[in-house]
């Protein structure tokens, strides 16, 4: 079952997976980012600093901000080109080695004959990176603009710099457009802290891994395993015939949602486990699964896929 990662083996890890520092536009210098993180309780983080010619395009090495109980995956923003709206793209690539070969972006504008971002995500994936299509909210992103990245594993749905600095913090709308054309994209909630604003440790991701090192967690994103949360945690998704079961901490609210309208929801006082039917969701190819606590902050499963 693919959400039997809940059960299995091994511990949830915390982490962001789009941070900037100072070696791109973030206010504090790699080490002290880390310490925050660390601080904060996070298991791990990406710093993905602008991979743009005016910061030398930057593979920012966290290496030494490494230690017994926190890690850190080597990672970038990438940019190239225009997207419809004329705006430069922005892709973040966690997991990509240092001699990545940068696409021709000298700044964060769009210049003539730049690669194509489908090509650029395409050779991150190749590199050994999770890609992800990010804030397409902020962008401006048409779903023309998405549809184009088919080397993406996911998309950033809740970015939370985006939410706190100019409330287009969603992807949701462009992550369930692609989902319902069949196309089989995760999810993730980020950061994308530069520490200028109250940006920072607001969404995350929670990584079923057997340990907290670079590669184990790596691994993990790529085959899904891992939610995404603003603070709720889910401890385990059922899968029956005709239901489904989500334990988690406590919500109030619990909520399935499939292929174009479909919904189910559930409704209580500080829920731990809720039953929610699956009959109105019979026809729908995928199904995802949001919790919502009493204070309103959210977390999300991946989408989850039915062979039919
Ligand atoms: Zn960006
Ligand atoms: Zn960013």
């Amino acid at each position: 079952m693919p959400t039997s990662f809940f059960t299995a083996t091994g511990k949830f890890h915390r982490g962001n997976l789009h941070t900037h520092s100072t070696q791109s536009d973030g206010a504090l210098d790699p080490e002290e980012v880390c310490r925050r993180y660390q601080a904060e309780g996070y298991d791990f983080i990406a710093l993905t600093d602008h991979f743009v010619g005016q910061f030398n395009y930057p593979i920012t090495d966290t290496t030494a901000c490494r230690n017994e109980e926190f890690t850190t995956i080597l990672g970038a923003e990438l940019h190239t080109g225009a997207m419809e709206n004329g705006n430069l793209w922005h892709l973040v690539a966690v997991g990509l080695p240092t001699g990545f070969t940068p696409p021709h972006a000298p700044y964060l504008k769009p210049v003539e004959g730049a690669e194509p971002a489908a090509d650029l995500a395409q050779r991150a994936r190749d590199a050994g990176a999770f890609v992800v299509i990010v804030h397409p909210h902020w962008s401006g992103m048409t779903e023309t603009d998405a549809r184009t990245i088919t080397a993406a594993h996911a998309i950033e749905a809740y970015t939370h710099g985006c939410a706190i600095d100019n409330d287009r913090g969603e992807g949701f709308v462009t992550l369930e457009h692609l989902l319902n054309e069949g196309r089989h994209l995760n999810l993730i909630a980020t950061d994308d802290a530069h520490f200028n604003t109250p940006d920072h440790f607001g969404g995350w991701v929670m990584v079923k891994a057997l340990e907290n090192t670079p590669e184990a967690l790596l691994s993990a994103l790529k085959e899904g395993r891992f939610y995404s949360s603003l603070g709720p945690e889910i401890h385990d998704i059922r899968i029956t015939k005709r239901a489904v079961e989500v334990d988690c901490s406590p919500v109030d609210t619990i909520i399935i949602q499939g292929q174009g309208s479909a919904t189910v929801t559930l409704h209580g006082e500080e829920m731990t486990t809720g039953r929610l039917s699956r009959h109105r969701l019979t026809n729908s190819p995928w199904i995802r699964i949001t919790i919502i606590d009493r204070a309103g902050k959210r977390a999300w499963s991946n989408p989850i896929w039915f062979d039919r």
